[in-house]
């Protein structure tokens, strides 16, 4: 992991979390046991971790998913995420709380960063499907999603398909979060959290270095000093 360091593709910042087309194109998925809210499950794992080629922005990478979710960390920029944070969806829900998939915690710059850079976003803010999420840190519940088998043209992939009935038994994903803690923002608001925790600039003091030239001045007597007799 590349702690606290940005992926830039171009001039764009990639999401740690998104896969790969090397990712794609090698990928050798496996089953890994995890515990996730308390309970040992089967989880999907891509089997490699090879961020070259292009980024598929569509697609996430099933164990980096986990591993920003795991350590607090936002998918944007690996930072620990701050108190306040981020989350993306396009209206699903458990029940009546958030169900956060691909839009995982991020730090409310970092959204904002995300929002004017990513088209997909832009085009569900233009269709009025994007919801931005501000909540506190950690309050949400994991909610692992079972993986069916789907054909490549709904998001499935071959290698999956092989391997879950090879498994024979319920293999793991995800996990979605469910926001226990919310409040609906719009982008004006994210910048209005961003300015009031970013801590103002510290004023610059010119600072003094004394050297040869100021000492040997601090040393000459003042114009107005009277002559010692
Ligand atoms: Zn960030």
């Amino acid at each position: 992991m590349w702690m606290g360091e940005r992926i830039q593709w171009g001039n764009v910042t990639v999401p740690y979390t998104v896969i790969w087309s090397d990712e794609i194109e090698n990928r050798k998925p496996a089953v890994v046991i995890e515990r996730i809210e308390g309970q040992r499950l089967p989880m999907l794992s891509e089997g490699i971790h090879q961020p070259t080629g292009k980024p598929i922005f569509k697609m996430l990478h099933a164990d980096r998913c986990r591993e920003v979710v795991n350590h607090n960390l936002c998918q944007m920029c690996l930072d620990h995420l701050p108190v306040r944070v981020v989350t993306v969806t396009q209206g699903q829900q458990d029940r009546y709380r958030p169900l956060v998939s691909d839009g995982l915690p991020m730090c409310p710059a970092c959204a904002l960063e995300a929002l004017a850079s990513c088209p997909g976003m832009q085009r569900q803010q233009a269709s009025g499907t994007l919801r931005l999420w501000l909540s506190r840190r950690g309050a949400w519940l994991l909610a692992p999603v079972i993986l069916a088998i789907a054909s490549e043209s709904h998001g499935g992939h071959e290698s999956i398909n092989r391997l879950l009935r090879s498994y024979g038994r319920p293999v793991f994903t995800g996990p979605k979060l469910v926001l226990t803690q919310w409040r609906l923002v719009s982008p004006v608001e994210i910048a209005e959290e961003v300015r009031a925790t970013t801590p103002p600039p510290t004023p610059q003091h010119p600072t003094y270095e004394p050297n040869s030239s100021d000492a040997a001045e601090r040393t000459q007597p003042h114009p107005d000093t009277p002559p010692t007799p």
